[in-house]
């Protein structure tokens, strides 16, 4: 087995339970005496730095959201002065401000090995030509797994996005042997090459990628898998806390193996903000342990998984973070009962009988919660079968309520009938907000 820091990455649980209590203590105190706005809310509820004696105390520390980072816009939240920073990385705004993350020389040093260690996961060495299709700038995925190429001794290609004829001339000369993009762009490559009839093995040299920026299912990675006979990872990241590279799946697909010893995760549910135990789903809480220009202490990061402590075969000892399953900004609150629109959406990618276009309008009646999902039937079925479309309607209307936990009206429309997005699709009406 290939490991990047295998001393780290194979720790004995305690051995990495006595190093995470170590560091929380350490940055609680850093966040403290650095951190104004962190500091401000310990003393709101009258915690000091010495209350906090091992990771077993992380409960008791408030957390921090999206909107202090917004607060503070753009340096409040800096631990350290704009000269003991090296770069700034921001994450896209559609509205209101950026959110601005500082990283010292450390900061960059720790999140490269921690990505290094991703791309191993994915097959690669110091022999490797890695070639980065992310975009380069603001956003931390070009410039993270630069970084990490950089750290593994690999060559770097740095293609950034765009200009896909180019992009596959470069991978033939080049050799390519990892690629590191979003899960919908290498679908994009994987559909140029075939088109272009270069030979997989031949012509395209891959052996592995890192896809991630974007949620995608077991189903693509398969497909991934198959057309471009790839090892398809992954990973995990966030512009807050680091890009990507705080978590990423290895050759088993266990789970996204967590780099805990720089990034501790929790899960907490989601209304009440208990934490919750592995295996159970809620929002993810991650503090950074290590980070020099912009601690985050139990930052919340909207995201809704699940963490799992299953050994696996690889040997890496980390927590894993199952699939990212949806945002809690998405979520439905239906009849007392919390709808993910990803959890609607996994049930039709289920149904052949019908395409994954949709929309969900929510509404109220008689004081009573209603959902009716609208959805597209599959090209094959005319809508004037009636009699079958019924069938799909029930079938569909049941997997939705054992999924669900509360019923929705199914609405079958005909192919091309439900408003496509060039960008983020709308997906949601919820009609309740304006009674
Ligand atoms: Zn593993």
């Amino acid at each position: 087995m290939q490991y990047f820091q295998q001393e780290i990455e194979t720790m004995s649980k305690a051995e990495k339970r006595a190093l995470q209590s170590e560091r929380l203590v350490n940055i609680v105190k850093y966040a403290y005496e650095n951190q104004t706005p962190y500091r401000a809310k310990m003393d709101a509820i009258k915690l000091k730095p010495s209350d906090i004696k091992s990771i077993d105390d992380i409960y008791k520390l408030p957390f921090t959201v999206k909107q202090d980072l917004r607060d503070a816009y753009p340096f409040g939240m800096m631990a350290r002065p704009k000269s003991d920073l090296v770069h700034l990385h921001a994450s896209s705004a559609t509205t209101g401000k950026l959110t601005v993350a500082g990283y010292t020389q450390k900061d960059i040093d720790v999140w490269a090995e921690c990505a290094a260690r991703c791309l191993v996961m994915a097959g690669a060495d110091k022999n490797s030509v890695v070639h980065v299709s992310y975009g380069y700038g603001l956003f931390t995925g070009g410039l993270g797994m630069h970084y990490a190429g950089e750290k593994l001794g690999a060559v770097v290609v740095p293609a950034s996005a765009g200009n896909t004829q180019k992009q596959i001339q470069l991978l033939v000369d080049f050799e390519a042997d990892i690629i590191c993009c979003t899960p919908s762009y290498i679908i994009y490559l994987a559909e140029e090459i075939e088109k272009m009839g270069l030979k997989i093995g031949k012509d395209i040299k891959l052996k592995g990628g890192v896809f991630g920026a974007e949620a995608w299912s077991e189903g693509m990675r398969e497909d991934i898998e198959k057309r471009l006979n790839i090892r398809a990872c992954d990973i995990y990241g966030l512009s807050e806390i680091a890009g990507p590279g705080v978590a990423c799946d290895c050759q088993f697909k266990t789970g996204m193996h967590f780099q805990d010893d720089h990034y501790y995760p929790e899960i907490v549910d989601v209304d009440t903000l208990e934490p919750l135990g592995y295996d159970k789903s809620g929002e993810l809480v991650i503090t950074t342990l290590t980070k020099e220009g912009m601690p985050l202490i139990r930052y919340r990061t909207r995201d809704i998984a699940s963490l799992n402590d299953d050994p696996c075969p690889c040997g890496r000892t980390s927590v894993k973070l199952n699939k990212i399953t949806g945002r809690s900004d998405d979520m439905l609150i239906i009849r007392g009962v919390n709808v993910f629109p990803s959890q609607i959406e996994s049930v039709l990618l289920k149904n052949e009988n019908i395409q994954p276009h949709y929309h969900i309008n929510v509404d109220r009646v008689n004081n009573l919660d209603t959902m009716e999902i609208v959805v597209e039937l599959s090209p094959h079925i005319a809508l004037d079968e009636v009699a079958h479309v019924e069938e799909i309607r029930k079938k569909l209307s049941a997997d939705m309520a054992s999924a669900l936990s509360v019923s929705a009206k199914i609405t079958l429309v005909s192919p091309g009938t439900v408003a496509r997005s060039e960008g983020k699709a709308k997906r949601i009406t919820d009609n309740r907000k304006l009674k």
